[in-house]
């Protein structure tokens, strides 16, 4: 079956990038309608019909799960069909040490009868984590579809396990387990059981929201942004990948054992491959992007499914699982009207209602790591002999060339000559066949971009690569997450604020510093493709680089917006950075570069100043055999 890709189906600019945006008018602020919701459901709870408690309850633990779906495939990019297994995990690990004689009678002395939840609480989550860390590791290397297929063989196995194993009661399952217990007080009543799953459930959505509204979020949204680009802001995306993927798991997991205190007994049936789709279908018909979306989905779904069990025998005149027919139909429905999910629509809709909220100003607001520039003239950047071949052809063949503080060193020719390739070596995007490159005087051999960001190497790319939806401010953010250090849980538990401040007052400077400040918190979708470059250039300042590598900063920029950025380069030049050009406008190069590179077909053909090269005659024959709008820039 083919899943809706949540990564493709936003546009451009219509979400807001912040949770605040909306019109000035209204009575309340989104903070204020969602705990006026909070009371008004706290209220309502003891009066609703104790079906209705069950049915909310339900809708509870299927947002725990759907919420790390949300997290995992609407801002990580990655998609499992193999949640409902990690909920079995939860379940049956509190089912078995609750009730297996020997695991009773071995902890019921050290914890008592009533602490027996606990400690399957412990063993779920740190069997979870284990197997989800193990699958993680060997899947989420490789790219494309393995996760979701590997999900989907982990979900299948996984079953047939829980209804093999004889210790697990089979297809049977696991009865008599018993109710929670909190501080020796029972949660039997559904009733009660339910405010702990919805307490869990808000507990959950706080601690999410902090995380993706940190730089740690940042880093996670930048997983769908491309590898190349998170590793080239210093994000180990690998090791982001795997642990978002546990987070989600773990999340799934103590949905499994909440649920399981609630029905007091355990099958495999709930935790097969259809309710793992079920899950999914949660998350992405609700708004695959978005946490409360979530929820949406899990309430919309669940009653849904139970709406059409109660009419369709009626209606068709016979029984059978028709529901799921139609089930399918609807959210085919659903998803070409809302491909968002229907969160963004309902957030649209309230936030002409609503007006904006404050944002809290940090106590303390933190210094960021602060590089030391190296000396002007020193060599930052060095390749010696770099070769690169992709089978027979030779994209660079044994080029040479150095970047110095305090200079800019274009390298120009013709389309094809191997310029792009250089780039990817020089800043760790792809190795060298032969050669070596240095950076800081480091030998760089296989090490990742993100080794590279870390030496001080910022970059921009030829087609720009910014999470279109996210505001200017936070796409430059991500620029500085190497000089931070606040780790998830620090997030999580909002003890990352004043660093946080710092880091979103650094961007807001990059940005003024290159004249985007009006620009800040648009989405950057919104901005046109020359501004966009720019707004690359200000992420990669943000990270305070020695050598910065440009590809192609001026195309699609105006005359203006192109004297500008010469300004601006001349700025960086002064105050001591090391700039490596790639460019196509010849006048630009011309009165910028303090030294040239040239190359064609992937060697390097002269090296000079500006005036050297336009009078260099290979230069011209290159130029000249090439593009001639081009050696009417060389020679103007
Ligand atoms: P430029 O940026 O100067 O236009 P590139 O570095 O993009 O040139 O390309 C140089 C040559 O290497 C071209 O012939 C291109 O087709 C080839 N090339 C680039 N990347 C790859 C790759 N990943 N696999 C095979 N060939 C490639
Ligand atoms: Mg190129």
């Amino acid at each position: 079956m083919s899943t809706p890709t949540p990564t493709s189906a936003t546009t451009a600019t219509s979400a807001a990038p912040t949770s605040n945006a909306g019109a000035a008018g209204g009575l309340l602020t989104r903070g204020q309608l969602t705990a006026l919701l909070i009371v008004a459901l706290a209220v309502a709870w003891w009066l609703l019909p104790e079906f209705t408690v069950v049915v909310m309850s339900y809708i509870g633990l299927y947002s725990i799960v759907a919420i790390g779906l949300v997290m995992l495939t609407g801002v990580g990019g990655m998609t499992s069909f193999g949640q409902a297994a990690f909920v079995g995990m939860g379940a049956y690990a509190t089912a078995w040490v609750c009730t297996s004689p020997g695991a009773v009678s071995t902890l019921s002395g050290l914890v008592g009868m009533g602490g027996l939840p606990w400690v399957g609480l412990v063993l779920g989550l740190v069997l979870t984590f284990a197997v989800a860390w193990a699958l993680g590791s060997v899947t989420l290397k490789l790219s494309g579809h393995y996760l979701p297929l590997c999900t989907i063989a982990w979900s299948l196995s996984l079953y047939y396990l829980f209804g093999n194993m004889e210790f697990l009661g089979g297809q049977t399952g696991i009865t008599g387990i018993p109710p929670l217990t909190i501080a020796g007080y029972s949660l039997a009543d559904p009733r009660l059981l339910g405010v702990v799953i919805w307490a869990v459930l808000l507990a959950s959505l706080w601690l999410m929201h902090n995380l993706l509204d940190s730089r740690e979020g940042r880093a996670i949204r930048a997983l769908k942004g491309g590898r190349v680009m998170a590793e080239s802001m210093g994000v180990d995306t690998a090791r982001y990948r795997i642990k978002l993927f546990v987070l989600a798991a773990l999340l799934a997991a103590i949905s499994g054992w909440l649920y399981a205190h609630m029905q007091r007994f355990v099958n495999p049936t709930p935790f097969n491959l259809n309710i793992g789709i079920e899950y999914l279908f949660m998350a992405v018909v609700g708004g695959a992007g978005h946490l409360w979306g979530a929820v949406l989905g899990a309430t919309v779904i669940t009653l849904l499914k139970q709406k059409l069990q109660d009419v369709l025998p009626g209606l068709l005149g016979t029984s059978g699982n028709f529901e799921v027919v139609v089930f399918g139909l609807l959210m085919i429905l659903v998803l070409q009207r809302f491909a968002e999910g229907m969160w963004p629509t309902l957030q649209r809709l309230s936030s002409r209602l609503l007006r904006p909220g404050k944002v809290a100003e940090p106590r303390n607001v933190a210094t960021l790591e602060q590089r030391a520039l190296p000396a002007a003239g020193t060599v930052i950047l060095e390749a010696r002999d770099v070769t690169k071949r992709f089978g027979g052809l030779v994209a660079n063949n044994q080029v040479s060339m150095s970047v110095k503080a305090g200079e800019v060193h274009a390298l120009i020719g013709p389309n094809g000559a191997g310029k792009s390739t250089f780039f990817n070596m020089i800043s760790g995007v792809d190795d060298p066949t032969e050669g070596e490159v240095r950076l800081m005087g480091q030998v760089m051999g296989k090490n990742p971009s993100r080794a590279f960001a870390a030496l001080g190497l910022g970059r921009t790319f030829q087609h720009v690569r910014l999470l279109g939806q996210r505001s200017v401010v936070e796409n430059v953010a991500l620029g500085a997450h190497q000089r931070a250090h606040k780790g998830w849980l620090a997030s999580m538990l909002r003890l990352d604020r004043g660093e946080e401040a710092a880091l979103l007052a650094e961007a807001r400077r990059q940005i003024e510093r290159c004249g985007l400040g009006e620009f800040a918190d648009m989405p950057a979708a919104s901005l046109a493709l020359g501004q966009q470059r720019i707004v690359e250039i200000a992420r990669a300042l943000a990270g305070q680089p020695a050598v910065l590598l440009l590809d192609e900063p001026a195309a699609g920029l105006r005359h203006l917006e192109k004297r500008a950025l010469a300004e601006l380069l001349k700025q960086l030049r002064a105050e001591g950075l090391g700039i490596l050009v790639v460019e196509h406008d010849m006048e630009f190069v011309m009165n910028l570069a303090d030294r040239i590179t040239v190359l064609e077909f992937g060697t390097v053909i002269a090296t000079g100043t500006p005036s050297e090269i336009q009078t260099n005659q290979r230069v011209l024959d290159a130029y000249l055999g090439g593009a001639d709008d081009l050696a009417a820039g060389i020679t103007k």
